[in-house]
């Protein structure tokens, strides 16, 4: 049978474009590799719920709403109030299982462990080679991930993930950032809770085994945990029974950090979308709403081009993509570089330098858009000076993108 479109990948952006495509009365394909959407889960499942709006999805499940964040380094930690930015940690593999049925409603077709080995345009259309045969479309969606751009071998790190319960040093209200650039060169460790005791814990880095460093992070949080029950100060959070915490799932995954790859169109009819086109954040490595609006966007384009018989019509995916994220992608990528070459009491005087403003900062950051709040951050007075004297024409470049705002 010959597909409209074929999606090469069955997670979130690949989803959502095979609904935007379906919707408008295509037929659609979805060849997913694993047994299961949404497994196995390679994220940290924090989102706001503008960006949850904005990707269409209605339905998910909260595991804990975001009241605050802390950024650590060395001795100095800052708080971020989050209320006003509406952030969720979310089940993902429900998430990602909503959009299939989503996508299922409108019509698409999804087909568990049927891999794609490789693809080929010829003439009108492209040929999937499939364990189950070849399959035809006349538009492909390659939404495979970022293992996609990282087979360059640059442009992402290896992170480590694990999922723990019993682990009283997890607040269910709390984010926690820790910047080391010695153990996590060019990204940090993370705590994003699901609930009191419960979260994903995480760490990524240039050129690191993330495992070993996930282990000693972890390790390093139970032995402060031993260290104040000790000096016991009378407090029992239900959890502090003594034992370690349980790990109840592992991840080692790739985060890509280097900005868009483009182009997004291929060969005419090749529409890379999501990780697979370089959508995650640089500076977070977060890719919910930004690889997700690249499956929706994608997806409206693809039903117009399908409509009026012509395959232009598929570059208002790359230049819509553009509009809305261009701009402060470009930011993040300077940001990224900034940070990489700061050390950690250069990052600790900033973050003293921007203490008191972090009111401010609680009330205009976007979580969604977060360059901007993070580039003024960087401009406090004293942040201006450090990074001034660090970065010579590099910091000349980034005054001049922020003066384009
Ligand atoms: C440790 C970690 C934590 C993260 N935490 C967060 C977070 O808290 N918030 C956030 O917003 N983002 C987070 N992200 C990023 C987010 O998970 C990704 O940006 C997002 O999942 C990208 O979606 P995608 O659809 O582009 O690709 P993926 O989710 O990577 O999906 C690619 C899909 O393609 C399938 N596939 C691959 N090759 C083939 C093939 N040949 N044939 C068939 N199927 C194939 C895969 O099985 C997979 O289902 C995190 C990432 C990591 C690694």
């Amino acid at each position: 049978m010959l597909y409209d479109t074929i999606v090469i990948g069955g997670s979130i952006a690949g989803l959502l474009a095979a609904r935007e495509v379906a919707r408008k009365g295509f037929s659609v394909l979805v060849l997913e590799e694993d047994a299961e959407i949404g497994t196995p889960e390679h994220c940290g499942g924090l989102v706001s719920r503008n960006a949850l709006k904005a990707l269409g999805i209605d339905e998910y499940t909260i595991l804990t709403r975001i009241k605050h964040a802390t950024v650590s380094v060395l001795n100095t930690t800052i708080s971020i109030d989050a209320e006003r930015q509406d952030v969720v940690a979310i089940d993902r593999r429900a998430l990602d299982k909503y959009v299939a049925k989503q996508a299922s409603m409108n019509g698409a077709d999804i087909m568990l462990m049927c891999r794609a080995r490789s693809f080929a345009v010829k003439d009108e259309q492209v040929k999937v080679d499939t364990g189950r045969g070849i399959m035809e479309c006349r538009v492909l969606v390659d939404a495979r991930g970022c293992s996609i751009p990282a087979s360059s071998g640059k442009g992402f790190l290896p992170s480590a993930q694990y999922e723990v319960d019993h682990a009283p040093w997890v607040d269910a209200g709390r984010v926690e950032v820790y910047i080391d650039q010695d153990r996590y060169p060019g990204f940090f460790a993370w705590i994003i809770p699901s609930g009191k005791g419960r979260g994903r814990v995480g760490v990524s880095g240039k050129g690191i085994n993330a495992m070993e460093r996930l282990e000693g992070f972890i390790g390093m949080k139970e032995m402060l945990r031993d260290c104040s029950s000790n000096g016991d100060d009378g407090s029992d959070d239900g959890n502090s029974s003594g034992g370690r915490c349980v790990v109840l799932r592992k991840v080692f995954a790739p985060i890509w950090v280097d900005g868009p790859q483009r182009p997004f169109i291929r060969e005419r009819r090749v529409v890379r979308v999501g990780d697979a086109a370089g959508q995650a954040k640089p500076t977070t490595g977060g890719g919910i709403y930004t690889s997700g609006m690249g499956g929706v966007i994608a997806g409206s384009a693809i039903a117009d081009a399908l409509e009026y018989n012509s395959l232009d019509m598929l570059h208002r995916y790359e230049s819509g993509w553009f509009d809305l994220f261009g701009r402060e992608f470009e930011r993040m990528v300077m940001l990224r570089r900034v940070f990489e070459s700061l050390d950690n009491k250069a990052i600790e005087r900033i973050l003293l330098a921007i203490r008191s403003e972090m009111d401010e900062i609680s009330v205009s950051g976007d979580f969604d858009f977060h360059s901007f709040t993070m580039a003024k951050m960087l401009l406090s007075r004293d942040g201006l000076s450090i990074v001034k004297a660090m970065l010579g024409s590099e910091f000349r470049r980034f005054l001049a993108n922020l003066a384009k705002i």
